[in-house]
């Protein structure tokens, strides 16, 4: 399999390849496991993936699985509310019309 070239084959400049699997991603703070090759929004998301020095899944250590255009990202839940949630009052008054 040939591997995604950043910036062609409808990947973005900026996506980091991990040349084992072909995964990309973008955003420096995200975290490739090496071992079964699932991405993580934050590095302490991966850390609470990897605790016990092994591969949890990440469907049973409260994580939340995302849908990118690269794959499935595993990351915290959203707060309650959302980060799409109302944040102003502006935006709770718009919700409510
Ligand atoms: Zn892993
Ligand atoms: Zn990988």
């Amino acid at each position: 399999m040939a591997l995604p070239i950043p910036g062609s084959d409808g990947i973005p400049k900026n996506a980091i390849v991990h040349g084992a699997c072909g995964s990309w991603w973008t955003g420096a703070e995200r975290s490739h496991c090496g071992g079964c090759c699932r991405t993580f929004s934050s590095l302490t998301a991966f850390d609470q993936h990897r605790k016990g020095g092994r591969c949890n899944n990440p469907a049973t250590i409260a994580l939340a699985a995302r849908q990118k255009p690269h794959g499935t990202l595993w990351g915290w839940p959203a707060p309650i509310g959302g980060y799409t949630g109302p944040r102003t009052r502006n935006d709770i008054e718009e919700a409510a019309a």
